[in-house]
């Protein structure tokens, strides 16, 4: 049975934490280097249901993909909730191992997962990392369609292929519009689009989109392709925005493959899980009774 600190440095050579955004909070949070490991879960967040869910698993050791503290804290009193999800780690002798934004520029990392639940075939990442002499690493990635689709076909697949959620997938700009190529990137993307525009792609998929850059981002695109201006005479752009949760949880499934493989090659003999609950916060949608074509407006 491996210790603790032989699987942390196994996924440390997956993703070198040197590699995390210089505010991110990545690495060991919690877990005894020495302390033997039979069971590993992998999850989006290091909430109390997920704890709760290693305990049930007799896991040994957690790793999520978000941080349990990203600015740091004075207190693990359990009367907080990040208190008791230390405090119930703690008793049951649970590590927990954190690789976030080293994850999103690895290869593979996050956004290749997502492309692959997508049935996308990668190009390039969307912001290569300019210390991969090789390009291969980066933030998001360029992809590829075996055929074209409408950006409604493409809902739809991201719709059935991605874990379900209350929210689903929103889409702003022509439904219609065919897609050829498009940028992912798993997680918050609206800070990407001067990249999106860059690459030229007929479509951008991620999550947390606002109404200001999401508004703005389609008029800009609408108006280039009319006008043959701005930054190219493409389709217009459309958005496709899913639950953050459900374009990270892909990670979970590639990373664990991962880790069993590496578990075979050692002859560990790890028992590698992926938790299915949705920690996604929103946990109900109700769609308008009141459709924009019976209001009259042009969708
Ligand atoms: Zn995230």
């Amino acid at each position: 049975m491996p210790r603790l600190s032989e699987i942390i440095a196994a996924l440390d050579a997956l993703w070198p934490p040197e590699r995390a955004e210089s505010w991110d909070a990545v690495g060991t949070v919690a877990g005894d280097p020495d302390q033997e490991v039979s069971r590993v879960l992998f999850a989006v967040d290091p909430v109390q249901d997920i704890v709760d869910e290693a305990v049930k698993l007799g896991a040994g050791l957690l790793v999520t993909h978000h941080p349990l503290y990203l600015r740091g804290t004075s207190t693990v009193a359990a009367d907080t909730f990040k208190g008791r999800v230390v405090h119930t780690l703690i008793k049951h002798d649970i590590a927990l191992h954190v690789a976030h934004t080293n994850a999103d520029v690895a290869d593979p990392g996050v956004s290749d997962a997502l492309a692959g639940a997508l049935d996308l075939r990668v190009v390039r990442p969307l912001v290569p990392d300019p210390t991969d002499p090789a390009g291969r690493r980066g933030l998001g990635r360029v992809c590829e369609l075996d055929h074209p689709l409408t950006v409604r076909e493409f809902a739809a697949r991201a719709a059935e292929r991605l874990p379900a959620t209350a929210q689903g997938i929103r889409v702003a700009g022509d439904p219609e519009a065919l897609v050829r190529t498009v940028a992912v990137s798993g997680g918050s993307g609206d800070s990407l689009f001067d990249d999106v525009r860059a690459a030229g792609v007929d479509a951008f998929l991620t999550a947390d989109l606002r109404h200001h850059p999401a508004s703005e981002f389609v008029a800009d695109r609408a108006h280039s392709a009319t006008h043959g201006t701005g930054t190219g005479a493409h389709n217009p752009l459309a958005l496709l925005d899913a639950a953050h949760w459900a374009t990270e949880w892909p990670w979970c499934e590639l990373a664990a493959a991962q880790l069993d493989e590496i578990s075979d090659r050692h002859g560990w003999g790890l028992r590698v899980h992926v938790s299915a609950t949705v920690t996604d916060p929103w946990t109900a949608h109700a769609a308008s009774t009141t459709t924009s074509e019976a209001l009259g407006a042009p969708n």
